[in-house]
């Protein structure tokens, strides 16, 4: 049977969370045992790929880059599809398939990696959709890829993993994982041995390193992917990017538009990549009025809301997403 070199690769997405895993991950197995994996969408802002250089240089391991070739957009016009916060076919074409593309070349030169990702405490609950995913769909090894989160917290002087996440449930069992919440994951923590992080990437990075952080954070944005132009963000989040950087949100309803169009001509259905919660005019058990989502264009957003100040949409529970991209 071959035996497998261990390799500690990091996901090294251009944030200030990756990139402090990055140096946790050098300084605890050795740089000559790291490697830094950016799974390039092309479409990052270009004061990232100076972020990332910088931090690469101060981590001591050089950067290593996987590409599709393709943008977000390329994709959303090739399938007139944008996905939305609970999927998104960019995410999964051009980060999560070039990281298993790039996990089986590993393997087929001995390597078995291990996967690090910046994913913190406080949004624990992105962390076990990572661990379904490497563990279902890397057909490799019976359970996967071990994935690990050293900015939630370590088990036994260990950075977490996608298993101690989900102590004691099924939920990592094909078909079983629920809509997650952090208070789910911290049940779990609890039963074991478990030490949070309280690490501070951000002050760490500027303070220490002496790295100036991505433009994008000084602006507001809570994650610096794709440039704020994130098909799994929410509300507040293009409220964000219209205050901020209106070119990019006059970029991105003009791409939705354009696709919407295409796919209303194809089938008469509309893709949004936000959408709005409505009374359908029923009630429901307990007779409160029934609710649905509907899509709601970027362009609808800017004239009734950002513009327009008209349309209350407080209770939409996508409100609060930032860019959340599964990688
Ligand atoms: S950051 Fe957003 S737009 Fe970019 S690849 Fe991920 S999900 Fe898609």
């Amino acid at each position: 049977m071959l035996e497998y070199r261990t390799k500690h690769v990091v996901m090294f997405s251009g944030g200030a969370g990756s990139s402090w895993v990055g140096k946790y991950v050098a300084d605890k197995y050795g740089w000559e045992n790291t490697i830094l994996l950016h799974t390039d969408t092309k479409w990052e802002d270009e004061d990232n790929y100076r972020f990332m250089k910088e931090c690469a240089f101060h981590i001591g391991v050089g950067i290593t880059t996987v590409a599709d070739g393709r943008t977000p957009e390329d994709i959303f016009r090739k399938d007139l599809y944008f996905g939305n916060f609970g999927t998104a076919p960019c995410s999964k074409q051009l980060k999560m398939n070039q990281t298993f593309e790039y996990v089986q070349d590993l393997l087929g030169k001995g390597v078995k990696p291990i996967l690090y990702f910046g994913i913190d405490f406080s949004e624990v609950r992105r962390a076990p959709r990572i661990a379904y995913n490497y563990k279902h769909n890397v057909d490799v090894f019976e359970d996967g890829i071990e994935v690990r989160f050293p900015l939630i917290g370590e088990i036994d002087g260990n950075p977490v993993n996608g298993e101690q996440l989900l102590y004691g449930t099924d939920y990592l069992n094909e078909g079983n994982m629920p809509r997650m919440r952090n208070e789910l994951v911290f049940e779990c923590l609890e039963k074991q041995n478990f030490i949070k992080c309280d690490a501070n990437p951000k002050k760490e990075i500027v303070e220490e390193w002496e790295v100036p952080l991505p433009r994008m954070y000084a602006l507001g944005f809570k994650h610096a992917n794709c440039a704020g132009i994130c098909v799994k963000a929410g509300k507040k989040h293009y409220q964000l990017l219209h205050k901020v950087w209106k070119h990019k949100y006059d970029e991105i309803e003009k791409i939705e538009k354009e696709i919407n169009d295409a796919q209303v001509a194809k089938n008469g259905r509309r893709y949004t990549i936000l959408s709005k919660t409505e009374e359908t005019g029923e009630l429901d058990s307990k007779g409160n009025p029934k609710k649905r989502k509907i899509p709601y264009s970027l362009e609808e957003y800017r004239t009734e809301v950002l513009e327009g100040g008209s349309c209350d949409l407080t209770n939409d529970d996508d409100n609060e997403n930032p860019c959340e991209c599964v990688f």
